[in-house]
């Protein structure tokens, strides 16, 4: 004999689910981060989650240890004069994703883009096109990039948070 769930019941559930993808996690940036490390680069892998980085959005992007710290010389996204975040410093400090997209958790990706990443940049000199990434939930971005039809991805280390 099985009861079905009253609609108390279901909504009960629903405000519940709605409560906590609104709860933002307690996360920290960049420049926080990495003094948890040796050296300037911080933590070979990313030790905790990584999120968006708007605070009032919150989506979970990466989870721990699934992505090496890498970087390049040269400043990676197109200049924007409203940008939310930090000005580029170089080196950019870098998370490796391999296994992309199915090693996110939450992860959008742009169309192809005509603007391109330095040829310093990690495949960069292949000449493939570029897809921009994406917060999956607020559309916040570019915070990395990869390659159409590649399985790799690079995050930008300052343009996401981290859990706390
Ligand atoms: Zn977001």
């Amino acid at each position: 004999m099985s009861e079905e769930p009253s609609q108390a019941d279901i909504l009960a559930a629903l405000s519940a689910q709605t409560f906590r993808s609104r709860a933002p996690p307690s996360t920290t940036t960049w420049s926080e981060f990495r003094g948890q490390g040796e050296g300037e680069a911080g933590p070979s892998t990313n030790v905790t989650r990584i999120y968006c980085f708007r605070e009032t959005c919150g989506s979970l992007i990466l989870l721990q240890n699934v992505a090496e710290s890498t970087s390049t010389p040269s400043p990676i996204f197109p200049v924007e004069s409203n940008s939310p975040y930090p000005p580029p410093s170089t080196p950019t400090h870098l998370w490796h994703v391999k296994g992309a997209p199915m090693a996110f958790e939450n992860i959008g990706f742009s169309r192809n883009s005509s603007a391109g990443v330095p040829d310093d940049a990690p495949g960069g000199k292949d000449g493939r096109a570029v897809k921009w990434l994406i917060c999956a939930e607020c559309d916040a971005g570019p915070i990395g990039w990869s390659y159409d039809g590649g399985k790799e991805a690079w995050l930008a280390a300052d343009r996401v948070r981290y859990g706390t």
